[in-house]
């Protein structure tokens, strides 16, 4: 286990069948609110998504969808304020005010389709995500769930 690479390469690796993660990556979230600021960019969010936003900050969903949401190439994406930071974004504590109930896309994070592709696509991931190669390694079979549920 020890000389493994932070990409979790190993001979299963190498099995023509078996993606490149097969063994499973590295990655452990610092917190360092990368994901959630910067650059503008949809997050896709859904109806049952925004109740569930809505439960947990005891707003009515309306209010939710209407002050934290924005239509985008027909559905639904969270709002950003002009720098960029996610509305649900606290600067201060650096933390999601919505934690327990972001979105999938949100809770997903890195494991998408996208971030996974290759090993290149992964480690240019990395550059924005500190996260990656801190940790433990994530199994294969939590790294497919999130795949499953991540929208991207
Ligand atoms: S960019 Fe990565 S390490 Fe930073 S908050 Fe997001 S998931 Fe965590
Ligand atoms: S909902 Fe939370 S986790 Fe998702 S982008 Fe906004 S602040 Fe980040």
């Amino acid at each position: 286990m020890g000389d493994r690479n932070a990409e979790g390469a190993n001979s299963m690796s190498d099995s023509s069948d078996a993606p490149w993660y097969a063994d499973g990556v590295k990655f452990r979230c610092t917190q360092c609110g990368n994901c959630c600021t910067g650059s503008p960019g949809a997050v896709w969010v859904t109806d049952e998504e925004i109740e569930r936003i809505a439960e947990v900050l005891g707003k009515p969903a309306g209010e939710v969808r209407l002050f934290h949401t924005r239509p985008l190439r027909m559905k639904l994406s969270l709002r950003e304020f002009a720098n960029g930071d996610c509305t649900f974004f606290d600067a201060k504590t650096r933390r999601c005010t919505v934690y327990d109930a972001r979105p999938a896309q949100c809770r997903t994070w890195p494991m998408w389709k996208s971030n996974l592709a290759d090993r290149s696509a992964w480690e240019e991931t990395a550059r924005g995500c500190p996260g990656i190669g801190q940790g433990d390694f994530v199994p294969l079979e939590q790294i497919e769930q999130q795949l499953a549920e991540s929208p991207l």
